[in-house]
């Protein structure tokens, strides 16, 4: 669904991505880890588009974002197909980044209605069936303030699946939230493995990472230094810095 390979991205004089790549194969789940500065969010938001990448290639269901020829050249894919390209993947935010102005119902209907142009009547039939699915029914009507922490990031997942996206991308979703109210975020995350999204997890949780994800990918200072079945990297990490990683967060 992604293969993405040897991303490398620097903001000024810092280097923060020197040669990453990643494949994610459709319905499996990969968590990504490791320490804050590590180039996690910045890779997953070059893998949409919110940012540029300098040299390397991304491939999506077998489309080409971006690709760089031998002489180092980059190419982004025309503006359009780009738009496309981005489509297929939603992506959740540790900010949920919800329309303050908007109710629940609003935030989730807007994209379907203006992007994908199907009616009011429709958009409201299919956030109506995502709501019940985040078990936020009865939130409908209420605006985002109304909300705790861990209701808002369930409409922003549900506002993501909204637009039917083949791929889930999750920049630590949970982070911004009390600890009480990860489990009710975890939780919706799960049953969406459980169906066989395809999903990249930027994650601090290493209980999800272990019992949800397929694979694991350690990233440390802007290098992917490991990526493995989940249950075997927990069990025995190779590298000395995720060793210690782990060791820090368990
Ligand atoms: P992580 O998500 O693993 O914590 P980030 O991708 O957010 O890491 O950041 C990696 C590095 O890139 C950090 O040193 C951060 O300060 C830097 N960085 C991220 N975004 C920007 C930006 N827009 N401008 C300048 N530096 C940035
Ligand atoms: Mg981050």
């Amino acid at each position: 669904m992604i293969d993405a390979r040897d991303i490398t991205k620097a903001f000024g004089a810092t280097q923060v991505l020197r040669g990453v790549s990643l494949e994610l194969a459709k319905g499996e789940v990969v968590a990504v880890i490791g320490p804050s500065g590590s180039g996690k969010s910045t890779f997953l938001r070059c893998l949409n588009h919110l940012e540029t990448i300098d040299s390397g290639t991304i491939e999506v269901e077998g489309k080409t974002l971006v690709t760089t020829d031998a002489s180092g050249k980059r190419s982004y894919a025309p503006e359009g197909e780009v738009r496309a390209i981005c489509r297929k993947m939603g992506m959740v935010f540790q900010h949920f980044n919800l329309f303050p102005h908007l109710t629940v119902l609003e935030n989730i209907i807007e994209a379907p209605m203006i992007v994908q142009k199907i009616s009011r009547a429709e958009a409201i039939a299919r956030t109506e069936r995502l709501l019940a699915k985040v078990g936020l029914s009865a939130k409908r009507d209420n605006y985002p303030s109304r909300l705790s922490g861990g209701q808002k990031q369930r409409v922003a997942i549900a506002r993501a699946l909204a637009m039917e996206p083949d791929i889930m991308l999750f920049d630590e979703p949970t982070s911004a939230l009390d600890p009480e109210l990860t489990g009710e975020v975890l939780r919706t995350m799960r049953e969406l493995a459980d169906e066989r999204m395809t999903m990249l997890v930027v994650t601090h949780e290493m209980g999800f990472a272990r019992e949800v994800a397929n694979t694991v990918v350690f990233m440390d200072q802007g290098e992917l230094i490991e990526s493995r079945p989940a249950q075997e990297f927990f069990a025995d990490p190779r590298h000395e810095r995720a060793k210690a990683f782990l060791h820090h967060m368990l």
